[in-house]
């Protein structure tokens, strides 16, 4: 199609609020399509949203997203376009906290996985073996219904009743939760609700045959150490996957430090569909200091939450379609980090498994433990606390139990003044629940977009990971402005 052709004009004046992976990812392909009018505010200081990395002694960490698969097409390419290089993380093992809490081990993931929690039995090799097999093959065959960006729009009661259910009980259905503890690494301990929560649909979009058959392609008896060497995955950013975004950034009208007062739609007096109210931080030399700013547009694209708090600071009234966004549901999950000392991990991540309560770490990572980093990172989910007494006490109970893991491993915290040390707590993976994608919650946010000139990109539009979401961007931009 050439450029002229787009349903929506090469000029069009287009916001996009959040500059996280959905937004910039949207503004990369608009640009590429030629439109040469978008503007993507974002409120941080910095741009990449969940994708936060800090730097340290010239090595780059991760304290959100960090892996990439085989799966990764889309996000690869624009890394390839601007230079983000990648590095192969190595294989996983395990944690194993003993019942009363008093004791911890490594031990080999395999042994971890070959026990079923929901039967209570350890699974013998070859019938976990034969379980994943038939999982990928199954996988497989609904590759045409889960592989698109548009797919969720497409399952409901009535197109799929057979995936209108929690993934435990499709497992179930399936005879395949023998997989249950192989799954929950990257499901459950990963922030995504346990296995009996998350509708099928989100877990086997995210458990493709890509992302899978890496998982359990090192375990195959004689060729599984062969198949390790040419299965280069996963992957992390060399300098942080943040700094992927900022370099799609540096290509891109990113304003920010940007703090939207109002969006009005179709304010009288103006040619503009969308009004803009904003503050910005505005340097020159040494000074720094807020001045207000007014923008107008001819759409808006949300890269941001869609829940009604992130409408409530953009001061944006809902259109009567947009309130089917109060079904969404938010995940709280953290990220704690110390510098420790003598804790000699034998693999640079590890989940803790069989699965611990909620506020207890869920997984240990060493991003570079092959370089001698001591740098340490804990990964936690917690209840769904409102308000900021919990979210302190939460904070304190956290940090408390991750230390008790840390004295568990033989480690000691360094807490030398320099020594960095943090603690995010994230509000991640937009879903719904099953009854919701039943009734065609996705059906209807597709018949949203474009409506009053609005659309949605992001992880209410898709599987909250960074490919899907890269994926469901390019699939709007081609669809609804290039008309493709
Ligand atoms: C701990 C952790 C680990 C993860 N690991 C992985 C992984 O290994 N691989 C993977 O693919 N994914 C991973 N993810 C998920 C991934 O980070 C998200 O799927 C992705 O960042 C979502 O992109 P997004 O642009 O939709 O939203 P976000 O990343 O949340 O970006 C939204 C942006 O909107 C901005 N915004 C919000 N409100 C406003 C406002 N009022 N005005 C202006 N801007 C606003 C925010 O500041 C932010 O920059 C992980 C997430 C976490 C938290």
């Amino acid at each position: 199609m050439s450029l002229d052709a787009t349903r929506i004009p090469r000029n069009a004046r287009i916001a996009i609020i959040g500059a996280g992976p959905a937004g910039l990812s949207a503004a990369w392909f608009l640009e590429k399509h030629g439109f040469e009018n978008v503007t993507v505010l974002e409120k941080l200081g910095r741009v990449g949203g969940l994708c936060k990395s800090i730097t340290i002694k010239g090595m780059s960490y991760d304290l959100g997203a960090n892996y990439l698969t085989w799966a990764y097409e889309e996000t690869l390419k624009i890394a390839d376009e601007v230079g983000a290089d990648t590095y192969k993380e190595l294989p996983y093992t395990s944690i194993e906290v003993n019942e009363e809490g008093t004791s911890a081990r490594y031990r080999p993931i395999e042994e971890a996985v070959l026990y079923n929690p929901l039967t209570k039995k350890k699974i013998p090799f070859y019938s976990f073996m034969w379980t994943a097999i038939r999982y990928f093959f199954i996988r497989l065959g609904l590759s045409d219904v889960i592989d698109c960006p548009d797919y969720l729009a497409k399952i409901n009661k009535r197109t799929h009743p057979e995936l209108c259910k929690s993934f435990r009980d499709w497992l179930v259905d399936n005879d395949l939760d023998d997989l249950t503890s192989l799954l929950e690494f990257p499901i459950t301990i990963m922030g995504y609700g346990q296995l009996r929560h998350i509708a099928t649909p989100y877990a086997l979009r995210y458990m493709s045959p890509k992302t899978f058959f890496p998982m359990v392609a090192p375990h195959i008896p004689l060729i599984g150490p062969i198949l390790e060497i040419f299965l280069p995955w996963p992957r992390r950013f060399i300098t942080g996957f943040q700094r992927l975004w900022e370099r799609v950034a540096w290509r891109t009208n990113v304003r920010q430090n940007i703090k939207i007062k109002s969006i009005k739609r179709n304010e009288s007096g103006t040619d503009a569909p969308f009004v803009i109210d904003f503050d910005y931080l505005q340097q020159e030399l040494n000074t720094v200091e807020a001045a207000p700013g007014t923008m107008h547009f001819d759409y808006l694209v949300m890269a941001c939450p869609l829940t009604q708090d992130i409408y409530d600071q953009l001061n944006l009234k809902r259109t009567p379609g947009e309130a089917i966004f109060d079904r969404i549901h938010v995940h709280p999950y953290c990220m704690t980090t110390y510098w420790v000392d003598d804790m000699d991990m034998p693999q640079p991540i590890a989940p803790v498994l069989p699965l611990s309560p909620l506020g207890k770490p869920w997984a240990v990572a060493r991003q570079f433990q092959h370089k001698g980093n001591k740098f340490t990172q804990f990964y936690t989910r917690t209840r769904e606390s409102q308000t900021i007494e919990e979210m302190n006490e939460d904070e304190r109970n956290v940090k408390e139990e991750v230390k008790k893991l840390i004295g568990l491993l033989g480690g000691k915290i360094d807490d030398t003044h320099s020594r960095w040390h943090s603690y995010d707590r994230f509000t991640y993976f937009q879903h719904v629940e099953v009854e919701d994608i039943a009734d065609g919650f996705y059906e209807k946010l597709a018949e949203l977009q474009g409506k009053d000139r609005t659309f949605y990109v992001g992880g209410a539009t898709d599987f909250e990971l960074v490919e899907p979401i890269v994926q469901h961007s390019k699939h709007l931009v081609e669809k609804h402005f290039v008309g493709d």
